[in-house]
């Protein structure tokens, strides 16, 4: 498992107009472990990480609470993309299934702006 420079796991995030002191959950820590496995598994690549709890997102992010992590999707092709999306799915969402998209989900895990300069992977603990 690799990290873009700058990247925080632990801090001060100011959001809502004050300071809160975050960590990155044990859920999200769990989450990089396995996907980092299965990455190197099917691609031989660690993940990266390129955002944690820092950074700018949208206003009902789950970043700021530590519980969504943004990995570089670029180092991947297409269809690698494709597979990871499925075991990582099939891997953190065991009671959710892939294609029909029912049962109960712990994890949201997209590719965000897919095809265009900020690609990247998004993974939130969301459980529903
Ligand atoms: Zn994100």
């Amino acid at each position: 498992m690799k990290y873009k420079d700058g990247v925080v796991f632990w801090g001060k995030v100011s959001y809502n107009g004050t300071f809160h002191l975050v960590e990155l959950k044990e859920e999200m820590q769990y989450a990089a472990r396995e996907m980092d496995q299965i990455s190197r598994e099917e691609t031989n690549n660690e993940i990266i990480i390129v955002s944690a709890i820092e950074g700018k997102h949208s206003p009902t992010s789950k970043h700021p609470e530590g519980l969504a992590i943004d990995v570089r999707s670029w180092i991947y092709r297409d269809a690698e993309k494709q597979v990871l999306l499925r075991r990582w799915n099939m891997k953190l969402n065991p009671d959710w299934d892939y294609d029909t998209r029912k049962g109960k989900k712990n994890y949201d895990i997209i590719l965000e702006n897919p095809g265009e300069k900020n690609e990247h992977f998004h993974i939130e603990y969301d459980p529903r």
